[in-house]
């Protein structure tokens, strides 16, 4: 009775002292939720989860899969996820994305999971790339080995979100280029994860690396989308 009381007593004090918070609005929330009942309501899921291409992807990804519309509360989990104390918006995506790729069949067809990188600058400051976090997530859910040097983002002086569309497809050549001592990924199916997909620029040229590395074929896992069928 006494090691009963006792450990009811740890929970209470964690959960006192670090309160457990909605992934989505940090309203404290009960310790083995992650998301609001009310924010649970609101995300806007995708109806059809798999995008069969975006204006921007020039075919290098054969699917892609998002789980929300990247829009009302959604863009608040995405904006936790960039905090390191909202990275759990990121599990509670890629389970879904991870339900919906084993449900397709499409995990499977995936031999390697790997993830859009972040430069060596950026990572720094952030401490973590959510991207990796979500394909770390996603790897674990269809058990599939997760492979963090096959490419590499090199620093440029603009961000992706801040250029417009034409000038992303430009940046996003300039800023990826394949690792130096990637791993043999002739013939393997990679799956590559990001946290929000927009004009597929960035996906689409990080796919295009690992098509030339020799890659039999790159689909794509991104939490959000602004992309509609
Ligand atoms: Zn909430």
């Amino acid at each position: 009775m006494m090691i009963k009381s006792r450990i009811c007593n740890h929970r209470f004090w964690i959960d006192f002292v670090y309160p457990n918070r909605c992934a989505v609005c940090n309203k404290v929330i009960v310790w083995n939720e992650i998301v609001c009942s009310e924010c649970m309501q609101e995300l806007p899921f995708l109806e059809n989860p798999f995008l069969v291409s975006c204006k921007s992807n020039g075919g290098n990804l054969k699917k892609i899969c998002s789980v929300f519309e990247y829009k009302g509360n959604a863009i608040y989990g995405v904006y936790n996820l960039k905090d390191r104390k909202g990275l759990r918006f990121g599990e509670f995506g890629g389970e879904y994305c991870s339900k919906y790729i084993k449900d397709s069949g499409i995990a499977d067809m995936i031999d390697v999971v790997t993830f859009v990188p972040m430069s060596k600058k950026k990572k720094k400051k952030r401490g973590y790339n959510q991207a990796e976090k979500i394909a770390r997530v996603i790897a674990k859910s269809i058990d599939k080995p997760l492979m963090k040097n096959l490419l590499i983002h090199k620093s440029t002086s603009t961000e992706q979100h801040l250029l417009a569309a034409d000038e992303r497809l430009i940046n996003a050549k300039l800023s990826f280029d394949i690792c130096n001592d990637h791993a043999d990924i002739t013939g393997k199916t990679i799956l590559l994860c990001d946290d929000v997909i927009t004009t597929g620029a960035t996906m689409n040229k990080c796919a295009e690396l690992l098509l030339k590395m020799g890659a039999k074929a790159v689909f794509g896992a991104t939490i959000c989308s602004t992309e509609m069928n």
